[in-house]
Order: structure tokens, then sequence, then C-alpha cells
């Protein structure tokens, strides 16, 4: 057997590029992982099973599929371009940049919505970001050099299961050789979860008023710690004002916060004066703050699309690549449930299982095809389902781990033969839209 070292896990944002891989000698099948978590494990040992969908299937009309070639495909998909008034491709989190960079000229050929999963996690995150910067730093930084964490609305344990081991917590550091030791943990979450187990701090924050803590923690900051009520947020002052003692004798203070924060009463609000707080932090210690993005490459569309067009995600390309992004307008679901869209692409991502039941009733209404390496939900109820290689086992590619840093992922295994990877499927169906727009 072949034994592949530093390959990058394609799962979650943590982007792990420390798995070692055992590989048949044929090169075929994947034998045994190393050094991922359980979630991890699965996603290379499941990539080379026998029931993989290889080939395109096209529903008909009795609901039956039947299978077809990709150039079939590829004609079936730019004419349903074409044909739209307002087409949207939606998903990218488990895609590679390389492929995000030909939906983009997908998306300008046809003259329609390019939109990431960024739409319905981190889009707040995003916002706060325009409007008040985001002093953040390395994943390698905060394994060297952190001596406080703080986690707020998030649970490493379960969505990120390597995070503390690899970055954040455990992992002994240049300046941090004790690892656990030397680091104090803070937790903050309505739900007491496993990682709130952990924390040498747990505030249980009242749900949907981390906006006021955030305050109370920056009163006490200000030097306003006598004004404080008894009770913020329903943290009592006194555990306030000892948690706000330890930020601010950090050494090298972390900020990672989640979905809790973002998807709660303040949203982007909330992630503006997460990011208030670190700067004032700033004034008397050294504070970073970092998303926990949830897919390995979701960050990845962002970086590509900002340079592109200047926009992260929510991208209106109706004029051509005079992109203008409103979320809320250009958003997937607000278009959807005001039935403005009438093609469907996903990709990299399950919006079926995602999106709430009456979008997907919404989208479903016109065409929906379904590019995915996996039989899910989106792959199940679409008109056409375009199998594809898996990124980062059986596709190389740049991806953008959770702090933005690039990393090359290598290919472990070939594709089952004949199929094509997400870049190419995409170029493939961008040539025929060019082909028909230029006999029109
Ligand atoms: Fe993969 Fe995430 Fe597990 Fe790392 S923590 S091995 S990236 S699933």
């Amino acid at each position: 057997p072949k034994i592949l070292e530093g390959i990058g896990c394609p799962y979650c944002g943590c982007s792990c590029d420390d798995i070692k891989v055992v590989v048949s000698d044929d090169g075929k099948k994947i034998l045994e992982v190393e050094n991922a978590c359980a979630i991890g494990t699965e996603i290379f040992l499941q990539a080379t099973s026998s029931d993989r969908i290889t080939r395109p299937r096209l529903r008909q009309s009795d609901g039956s599929w039947k299978e077809i070639s990709y150039p079939e495909a590829f004609d079936y998909a730019a004419k349903a371009i074409v044909a739209a008034k307002k087409p949207l491709i939606y998903g990218f989190g488990s895609t590679t940049c390389e492929a995000q960079r030909e939906a983009a000229r997908l998306m300008e050929l046809g003259c329609g919505i390019l939109d990431n999963c960024a739409s319905i996690c981190h889009g707040p995150s995003l916002i706060a970001h325009f409007d008040n910067g985001y002093p953040s730093c390395t994943l390698g930084e905060v394994k060297n050099r952190a001596d406080v964490i703080l986690y707020w609305g998030a649970n490493p344990i379960h969505a990120h299961p390597r995070h503390m081991s690899r970055y954040a917590i455990y992992p002994l550091g240049f300046f941090k050789g004790n690892g656990f030791f030397e680091r104090t943990v803070i937790v903050v979450d309505p739900r007491n979860t496993d990682t709130a187990g952990i924390a040498d701090y747990y505030l249980q924050v009242k749900p949907g008023h981390d906006y006021e803590l955030f305050n109370a923690f920056r009163m006490v900051i200000y030097g306003f710690e006598k004004e404080l009520p008894e009770m913020v947020a329903g943290i009592p002052k006194q555990t306030i004002l000892e948690v706000a003692g330890i930020l601010k004798q950090a050494k090298f203070g972390v900020f990672f916060f989640g979905m809790g924060l973002t998807h709660t009463d303040g949203r982007n609000h909330n992630i503006d004066i997460a990011i208030s707080l670190t700067r004032d932090l700033n004034q008397i210690s050294k504070w970073s703050i970092m998303a926990m993005r949830g897919h390995f490459n979701v960050a990845g569309a962002n970086r590509v699309w900002c340079w592109s067009y200047g926009f992260p995600y929510c991208l209106d390309l109706t004029k051509g690549n005079c992109a203008h992004m409103n979320p809320g307008e250009t958003s997937t679901i607000d278009l959807a449930n005001r039935d403005e869209i009438d093609l469907f692409i996903n990709i990299g991502t399950d919006a079926a299982a995602h999106f709430p039941i009456d979008t997907v009733r919404h989208l479903k209404k016109h065409t929906w095809i379904t590019i995915d390496p996996n039989m899910s939900m989106a792959a199940e109820i679409a008109d056409l389902h375009i199998p594809v290689g898996i990124s980062g086992v059986e596709v190389p590619g740049i991806v953008y781990r959770m702090d933005n840093v690039p990393i090359q992922y290598r290919k472990v295994v070939d594709m089952p033969e004949g199929m094509l990877s997400d870049e190419e499927v995409l170029s493939g169906i961008a040539n025929k839209v060019e082909e028909i727009l230029a006999q029109e």
C-alpha cells in the first residue's frame, strides 16, 4: 500500500492538512486514515464506496431517472440557463476555489445570481467586517501564542472536532509549551454544550441577549463597572467583572464565534460589537477574533468573489460582470421566497436539507439542477443530478481555511473512470452557454 502524508480533510472549516491516508497498491481504494477525527475519517472511507453515482441522471416525466452523458447534461443545463430570466447558483462549501471561479464565469454569461452558504451561516459576520474591520490572526498564531480562548455561540467539540486539539486549547505551542495547562477557556452559550463542559468559565447567556453582555464587558473595560446592573443577560455582575479581568490580563486572547451569534437576535450587530470589544481589548492587551467557518472551503468562495467583484456572497450578476450585493434583496432564500428564481443550481452543499421547506417548494416550481458527488436530498429532488469527483479526495485544488489561509489540497485517489470534477462540469456548461449565445 501507498502512504500519503500531509493530506487535507474535506469536511469542516478546520481544513486539517496533516491527514495520513493509506491507499491500496492500485491507487483505487482508501484503506486507512490517520489523524482525522471520526467525521473526517468517514469522508475518506466513504469516498471509494461501490454505491457511488458516477454518471449524470435526468428526471423523466414518470419520475424515474435516466442515465445521460456529461455532454448531454451540459447541453440541458446550458439551455436551461439561457432560457431562464434569473438563474441562481448556490452552495460551494465543498468545492475548490477553481470551481468557484468557473461558477462566477457561468453566472456572468447567464446573467444570474451567485451565492454561497455564507448566505445562511456567516453572512452577518461578513457584513460586520464591512462595517467594523476584522482584527484577526492565523490558527498558527493561536496555537503558538494564545493564553485565553473565548468561544461564543460555538460548540467545536461537535462541529469542528479537532479545533481544540490541533489549534486552540490542547496543542503545545512555541510560546505555550504546556498547552492546555497554560490556557484559560471561556465559553458563552445559551446551551450547556460539551465545549462548555471543559471551560474554566461558562456563561449561560439568556437566548437573544448576547448584545447586552458584550455591552457589559465594554462598560467594564471603559471603567463604568459601578453603573453595571446586578444581572446582565442572565449573568451576575460579579461573574462579568471576573471574566472581564481575565480578558484584560490576557497576553494573547482569541475570540472564536459561531452561528450561535450570527443567527440569534442582533445577527450582524452582534459581530459588530464583538469586533468593537476586540478592538477595545487591544488598547490594553492583545486580542484577535475569528469566525468558526463551517465547511472546509466556504471561506474560499468569499475570497474568490471578493477578488473578482468586491463582494463575498449574494452577488447579483444580472447585468453581466457589473455585480452588486444586497442581502435580503439578492440572497437566495429571499429571492426564492419572492418567486424571482426560475432556475436553481445547487452545488457542493445540500440546499434541500438546509433551506426552509417553503423556500424549497418555491425553488421546486422550476428546474432544479444539483451538482454533487453524493446522493443528498438536493440530488434526490433534482431534475438533473450531475455527480462529480470529491474535492480534496479525488480532485486537487485551493482551499481557504477558517482563518483565510489558502491551502493546496492534493488528490488521494482517482475519480471513477469517466467522471469529471466540479470545475470541469461548470466549465463545460459555461462553454456550452457561450456557444448558444454566439448562435443567437
Ligand atoms: Fe476534518 Fe474538521 Fe475533523 Fe479536521 S476537524 S479532520 S477538517 S472534519
